[in-house]
């Protein structure tokens, strides 16, 4: 049987990316995924080798395939160099960051986990618009910020939250809001939420409304109540590391980032500098991403091969890396999960 290729960027990134992007190769060579790849650069890598953190010739693979793995960038410090993380969000307007947080290594905290995370991407309190107000002799007397909801930006995410909840199976979501005291710009969240599920969604999976204190604290007292959670950018941004917590941790989760015009998937993680070079880096996180980007393209087969296979790799073969509490590098794991990936 032929398999149609999909042409996919692929950003090694700097640190401990390009082991962790080796890695995440070899399980998707013997997955047999239908990627064919652009191999570019960016991040430090980028300003190294084109004077530019977000090359053009990146940005032009991405913009003709669509669809990228990234491995994380670091941003150069001085040098007035803005985040290429954030470029890229912009550029591809990238507008929902939907992270699925899930137990694997089962005897933590929390077991059991199976949550999903979708937060805004574009709008809310990181537009950016901030500044100072000098008072007599003190330039930083006041410090103030902007944020921006627009209703075409809460519609766009919720439709896609509930879209995907539907899509998973899941039974319940829940809109994360702060309403009750930002009332303009959150109250447009919770208001939009209320008319779409309403005017479109009824009866297709269990509404329910929370403010965002309340919600993390429930996060942390009982996280099987959640299923799926919608919520702006700066609310997303903590409850979905808070999230990725529960289940071990930053190494272990993925994201995607998901747009009108690309998606892009990644770790959670960054660049990991104090481990890079030392082949010690747990690949899971990025490996999981790769899953989430199988599911994109609707490969969620090979997505299940893959997340099955690294489940057997870490809780019967027992094969872990060192932040998993193992001996393992990243080779001797990716080799296990070659192993059951082709067995
Ligand atoms: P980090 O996530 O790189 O590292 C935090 C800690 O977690 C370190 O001790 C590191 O060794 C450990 N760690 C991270 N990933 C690991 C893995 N896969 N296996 C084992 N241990 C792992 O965070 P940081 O040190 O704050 O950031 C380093 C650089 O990465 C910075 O330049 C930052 O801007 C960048 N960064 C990029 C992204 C991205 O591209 N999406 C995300 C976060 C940070």
């Amino acid at each position: 049987m032929t398999t149609t290729r999909i042409p996919a960027t692929l950003i090694p990134g700097d640190g401990i990316g390009p082991e962790i992007m080796d890695a995440t190769l070899a399980a998707l060579d013997a997955l047999g995924a239908p990627f064919e790849w652009d191999s570019q650069i960016a991040g430090l890598g980028g300003v190294k080798a084109a004077g530019d953190p977000l090359p053009k010739a990146t940005l032009d693979s991405i913009r003709r395939t669509r669809l990228a793995l990234k491995g994380p960038l670091e941003t150069p410090s001085g040098g007035g160099y803005r985040s290429s993380n954030v470029r890229l969000r912009e550029e591809f307007q990238l507008f929902a960051n939907v992270r699925p947080a899930r137990t694997i290594v089962p005897g933590g905290r929390f077991d059991n986990i199976d949550l999903l995370v979708v937060r805004e991407n574009l709008e809310g309190l990181y537009i950016g618009h901030e500044h100072y107000v000098r008072i007599d002799g003190d330039p930083h007397a006041v410090a103030m910020a902007t944020g921006i909801n627009t209703r075409q930006g809460c519609h766009r995410i919720l439709d896609y939250a509930f879209q995907a909840a539907i899509s998973q199976g899941r039974k319940k979501v829940t809109v994360v809001h702060k309403a009750n005291i930002m009332k303009a710009l959150t109250g447009i969240f919770l208001e939009t939420a209320e008319q779409l599920y309403a005017e479109k969604y009824q009866g297709k999976f269990q509404f329910e409304t929370m403010i965002v204190d309340a919600c993390a604290m429930k996060l942390v007292l009982n996280p099987w109540q959640f299923d799926t959670v919608v919520t702006t950018n700066l609310f997303g941004d903590i409850l979905s590391d808070l999230v990725a917590g529960l289940v071990g941790g930053l190494g272990m989760a993925p994201g995607a980032n998901i747009g009108a015009d690309a998606a892009i998937f990644e770790a959670v993680h960054g660049s990991a500098p104090d481990i890079a070079g030392k082949g010690i880096a747990n690949p899971i996180a990025l490996m999981l991403a790769a899953g989430q980007m199988l599911d994109h393209v609707q490969r969620t087969d090979l997505a299940q091969r893959l997340r099955t296979g690294i489940d057997q790799t870490l809780n019967i073969d027992k094969v872990r890396t060192g932040d998993l509490g193992g001996t393992a590098n990243t080779a001797a794991f990716t080799q296990a999960l070659v192993a059951r990936l082709k067995g």
